[in-house]
């Protein structure tokens, strides 16, 4: 941990995420879009893909606008009424970003995900799938839960870890938190005038924990808390984390200009990370006996063909794990298999 300025992780970042809070996108207290400060973040993002960086936009917003429109008032609402003003809200919402993004000659297209589709294996695929798939053409994808048919079970609950969870399905290697604080501080730095910045956390430790619990900032459903429960995600999945004020116009601009932020950094790669999960979280559902030119091949880095496996054990589905197998039986590795065991 450290107050010094440090590096840029957004610079060198190649796939990145943004995560949008609604109190940046949606007037509390009329519940209207900022349409001015979204016309200058679809700037920054115009900006960020012509240096050839892939985005993702994590954002809320669509309970916030939907209440208004749906004319719920500010009273505390019951499950439904969430969900019929996130429903009502989403389509709004949708639409400013394809207006917006589309002024900067960007394509939109949307994602609304429960934890359900981050969990269960083959939704998980074909979900990174899709958003692989739409990076390769260019296209922003716009992610938000699916509020509508998260109930407790499968609902993430806040985009915070939503963003998180996203970085990691996407191996994105910076994850940007726009958000109404520009840091973690060392205490709540509404109280205490002292309270200092914390510039990089390059450990989560039970420490940084408290000075999150204690710093009580960032209102809506993110605070401080679900932030560092984020940042566990993205460093564990080899994606730097940065939470910046994007209260103002033009947030990237500034981070990469300099502004006060905190950056978890992490130590691994999303590469490293993925290959780490592989091997050490997924259990095998089946086996492939490789025929001796294919194990040769596979211990140089090269890829594996069908034409080099041998046999088939083990009854599996496409993207199941398997354990990769020499033609005398040894253990050379595990894999996600791109086709059933069919
Ligand atoms: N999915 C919610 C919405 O769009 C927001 C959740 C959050 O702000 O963390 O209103």
């Amino acid at each position: 941990m450290t107050d010094r300025p440090t590096a840029n992780y957004l610079d060198s970042a190649k796939r990145v995420v943004i995560k949008i809070g609604s109190s940046l996108l949606v007037d509390d207290a009329t519940g209207t879009l900022h349409h001015a400060w979204l016309e200058a973040l679809a700037q920054d993002i115009a900006a960020l893909r012509a240096l050839h960086k892939d985005v993702i936009i994590v954002s809320s917003g669509a309970i916030a606008l939907g209440r208004r429109h749906l004319e719920l008032g500010d009273r505390v609402l019951k499950l439904e009424e969430n969900q019929a003003a996130a429903a009502a809200g989403q389509i709004r919402l949708a639409h400013a970003f394809q207006e917006t993004l589309g002024k900067q000659d960007l394509h939109v297209a949307q994602l609304l995900l429960t934890s359900a589709d981050t969990e269960a294996r083959r939704r998980y695929l074909n979900a990174r799938n899709t958003i692989n798939a739409l990076l390769k053409l260019g296209a922003v994808p716009v992610i938000n839960e699916n509020d509508t048919v998260a109930t407790d079970e499968i609902r993430v609950g806040d985009n915070d870890r939503l963003a998180a969870r996203m970085a990691e399905m996407a191996s994105a290697d910076c994850l940007v938190l726009l958000s109404d604080v520009n840091g973690l501080y060392d205490a709540n730095p509404r109280i205490d005038g002292s309270a200092k910045l914390i510039r990089e956390v390059t450990e989560i430790t039970p420490e940084i924990e408290n000075m999150a619990g204690s710093t009580g900032s960032a209102h809506a459903k993110g605070g401080m808390v679900t932030k560092i429960a984020a940042a566990h995600i993205a460093v564990h999945a080899g994606c730097h984390m940065v939470i910046t004020d994007g209260t103002k116009l033009h947030p990237l601009k500034a981070l990469e200009n300099g502004a006060d932020c905190t950056w978890f950094v992490s130590k691994a790669t999303p590469r490293s990370a993925r290959k780490r999960w592989i091997l050490g979280s997924l259990k095998p559902v089946g086996k492939l006996i490789l025929d001796a030119g294919a194990q040769t091949a596979l211990t140089k880095g090269k890829s594996l063909l069908p034409a080099g496996v041998h046999d088939v054990e083990g009854d599996f589905e496409r993207g199941d794990t398997v354990m990769l197998c020499g033609p005398d039986g040894s253990d050379l590795g595990r894999g996600l298999c791109a086709y059933s065991s069919k």
